[in-house]
């Protein structure tokens, strides 16, 4: 089964729910997360869908029916992972800066919690002691990730408990008799130096003495994906292959079995999605020629956020010459797709395409300039499915209270 989907099927896909349209294929995301068990295989690990990345109830269902588990950022997220059918002992909580009052009812909701500061695990020590088993993330000073925005584990970063507090961990482990049972490091996303997630696993080597309940060593998610065609991924059996030797190292150090748990957002569905945009303008000044789109970084903001790099195809015109265009969208402020990107001429009304657009695309959308959220497809089975309408006049004002 072919893993992309032809421009035929993405223009059938247009022509059916309009533009701007999310299209995301379901088996190139179970192709991905059978990568990774195939990869992994004999290594013990467990791998969680950090959902951020995309969380369309229809598609947390798919990742659900092929077995995989899944990682929240958020309560909400938690709540959205039970009602697509995760069980609690699937879905992982790794909470930043966040409210106790989550802490209690992810609790409640039987979730596996990730805890990232000395306050809110004091506050756990109060509430549950050792009653309830809990994880600690840590900031382990490396600098590691594609952007700054997104680099997690730097020595300036919010992230997590810094390792130099760790006195102050375990002090407040014997005071309440904590069971910490995972330690956790997400050191940033699009990493590709397996070697990070290696020093993160020399870190919790030298710290399992100090945790008699620990089972899981959490290595956080990550992992690269390739945006421009000359680039590469994470190479994952590679990190495969060190991480089970790393296991051995730590099994026969310490006699005992520990479990790694990863969490990919981006690994999992980045390449599934599919952006279809149709050209509004095109405008010809003496320096730059513009191909004005019908969407903008209120749908996909990467570009514009972390200077990300995507591919662009005029499915409408794919034999046509190449020439060079800033791709720019509708926001009223710079809003650029691509600077001096050749492109198959571009026409009026032609369809754009914008791969790899399945993570952190229309779930950092905006309905800025009060435009609509596109809607989303899921291709499955070779049949397109909407599973999320277009947004309506009535969607902008929907919270408003309009005052007489
Ligand atoms: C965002 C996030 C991830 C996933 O990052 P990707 O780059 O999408 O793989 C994993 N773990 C945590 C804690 C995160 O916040």
């Amino acid at each position: 089964m072919s893993l992309t989907i032809s421009n035929e099927q993405l223009q059938a896909a247009a022509t059916q729910y309009g533009t701007p349209l999310y299209v995301y294929h379901a088996e190139k995301i179970t192709a991905q997360h059978q990568q990774l068990q195939k990869a992994f295989e004999g290594v013990y690990t467990r791998f969680f869908y950090a959902c951020k990345a995309l969380t369309n109830i229809s598609v947390l269902k798919h990742i659900q029916s092929i077995g995989c588990n899944i990682d929240c950022s958020s309560i909400n997220e938690v709540y959205l992972a039970l009602k697509a059918g995760f069980n609690p002992e699937q879905i992982l909580y790794t909470s930043n800066g966040i409210a106790f009052e989550e802490i209690i009812a992810a609790v409640e909701a039987g979730v596996s919690v990730n805890i990232d500061s000395l306050s809110n695990l004091e506050k756990f020590g109060k509430a549950y002691g050792s009653r309830y088993p809990v994880g600690i993330r840590l900031r382990p000073n490396i600098m590691a990730g594609g952007n700054l925005k997104i680099s997690t584990g730097h020595n300036g970063s919010k992230f997590g408990i810094p390792l130099e507090q760790l006195d102050d961990i375990l002090s407040l482990k014997n005071q309440y008799q904590l069971r910490i049972n995972c330690l956790h490091v997400h050191t940033g996303s699009e990493i590709k130096d397996v070697d990070v997630f290696i020093k993160v696993a020399d870190i919790f080597f030298d710290l399992v003495p100090h945790f008699q309940d620990l089972q899981v060593l959490d290595m956080g998610g990550g992992f690269k994906v390739p945006y421009q065609s000359n680039e590469k991924g994470t190479d994952i059996p590679l990190l495969a292959k060190k991480v089970g030797e790393v296991l051995n190292k730590f099994e026969t150090t310490y006699g005992k079995k520990f479990q790694v748990w990863f969490e990919p957002g981006k690994y999992l569905v980045s390449e599934c999605g599919y952006l279809i945009t149709s050209v509004n303008v095109i405008k010809e000044t003496p320096s730059v020629l513009f191909a004005g789109i019908n969407s903008g970084f209120n749908h996909l903001i990467r570009p514009m956020f972390y200077e990300a790099y995507h591919h662009i195809r005029n499915i409408s015109n794919p034999n046509g010459p190449i020439k060079n265009y800033a791709v720019t969208g509708n926001i009223c402020e710079t809003d650029n797709f691509a600077w001096d990107r050749p492109i198959n001429e571009i026409r009026e009304n032609d369809l754009l395409v914008i791969d790899n657009a399945g993570a952190y695309g229309f779930e950092m959308g905006s309905n800025y300039n009060s435009r609509f959220l596109p809607a989303q497809v899921l291709y499955k089975e070779g049949q397109m499915r909407l599973i999320r309408k277009r947004d309506t006049m009535e969607d902008i004002l929907k919270n408003q209270i309009e005052l007489n």
